[in-house]
């Protein structure tokens, strides 16, 4: 049994179920026992690899979008690089080692972290020393800004509600003796953030939101939208949600009971892009077609990169580069699953990787 399952145990048996969205937080982002503060999250030996972790190729082909879109803005003396949840720092090192080839791009970033774990800020900073580190986007200081979040979104926390016998309830974690279980009980106000159009779903059908998700969003949007700039977000997700469950716990690459040792699993949702669009068109910035991470990396010139890589080095070498652009870009590994939508200040020229 974990120290914060006897804690959530408690909290539940003195005051009732919690929403999933505090179950995950609790799990995810707890300052002692939270999965991101404690855990080997990331690699072979951690429990999931993310793109940046997979190959360098990914961080510089989002280097140079930055790059791009900093030009595209009138290429500011002073901008912000915003990343938000970024791990290890690997991407961050991967797109500046990138963007730096552009003249005068390093003397005008100033790097920014949205990161809530004391342990990966650590390593983060030996990766890159000159940022400054936030816990949300509110502490971020006005002014040009782009934007960069991978698998950020996916650890935010989510609402479920179920429908039963014709009508619509929220899933909770309550315990069961010691147990902790999913129950049903009346809907929190964040149901009203649910499509109409999935309220005529049929019975056992499963809607999610993700408030905090939406909120991000509509930061970012209305940053862009007072001061320039532009906006990368990718992950695992849907173009078009539909009623479902996409809750998953995961340890040690294989999926797992979401219950059994929290604070010791990763706990995500996939994104719902359509949603994540949708609280960004209350600003006045461009949205991007939501594509698929595959298309668009190849579009950036992917492709071209790997083969540069691959001319410099030897067979053994030439073999793990082919690897890597397969696991980026492959339908059946992270090239259709993985979605991106960028947001960018109205009256800038067309966004690179969406054609
Ligand atoms: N972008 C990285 C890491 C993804 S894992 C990569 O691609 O490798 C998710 C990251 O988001 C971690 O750094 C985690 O600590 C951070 N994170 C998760 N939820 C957060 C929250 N609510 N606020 C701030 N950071 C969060």
């Amino acid at each position: 049994m974990t120290a914060l399952r006897n804690l959530l145990a408690r909290r539940i048996a003195a005051s009732g179920p919690i929403s999933l969205a505090d179950y995950m937080a609790e799990c995810l982002m707890h300052p002692v026992h939270g999965y991101y503060q404690k855990e080997r999250v990331f690699g072979k030996d951690g429990d999931f690899i993310t793109a940046p972790e997979v190959s360098q190729m990914f961080g510089e082909m989002l280097g140079l979008w930055v790059a791009d879109r900093w030009t595209a803005m009138g290429s500011p003396s002073q901008f912000h690089l915003v990343e938000l949840g970024p791990g290890r720092g690997t991407l961050m090192a991967d797109m500046l080692r990138a963007a730096s080839k552009v003249p005068g791009f390093e003397e005008a970033v100033q790097i920014h972290f949205i990161e809530s774990s004391q342990q990966l800020r650590a390593l983060q900073r030996e990766k890159v020393p000159n940022a400054s580190w936030h816990d949300d986007l509110s502490s971020l200081p006005q002014g040009p800004a782009i934007f960069v979040a991978n698998e950020f979104f996916d650890a935010l926390p989510i609402h479920q509600f179920e429908k039963k016998d014709g009508l619509w309830f929220e899933r909770c974690v309550g315990a069961d003796d010691d147990r902790l279980a999913f129950t049903l009980t009346q809907p929190g106000a964040q149901f009203g953030l649910t499509p109409e159009k999935h309220k005529a779903a049929p019975n056992g059908s499963i809607l999610e939101v993700c408030p905090a998700a939406l909120t991000y969003c509509a930061n970012i949007a209305e940053h862009i939208e007072a001061n320039g700039g532009a906006a990368l977000i990718i992950d695992y997700g849907y173009a078009k949600s539909a009623p479902g469950d996409t809750f998953q716990a995961l340890k040690g690459h294989q999926y797992c009971d979401p219950f059994a040792a929290p604070g010791s699993t990763d706990l995500t949702a996939h994104v719902a892009f359509d949603h994540l669009a949708e609280a960004a068109s209350g600003f006045s910035v461009e949205i991007s077609p939501i594509a698929e991470q595959g298309q668009f990396l190849m579009a950036l010139g992917l492709g071209m990169r790997a083969q540069q890589l691959a001319a410099e080095t030897d067979e053994a070498g030439q073999t793990r580069i082919l690897s890597e652009l397969k696991r980026l870009t492959a339908p059946d590994e992270m090239g259709s699953l993985f979605k991106i939508l960028a947001l960018q200040h109205e009256n800038m020229s067309s966004l690179p990787g969406f054609s």
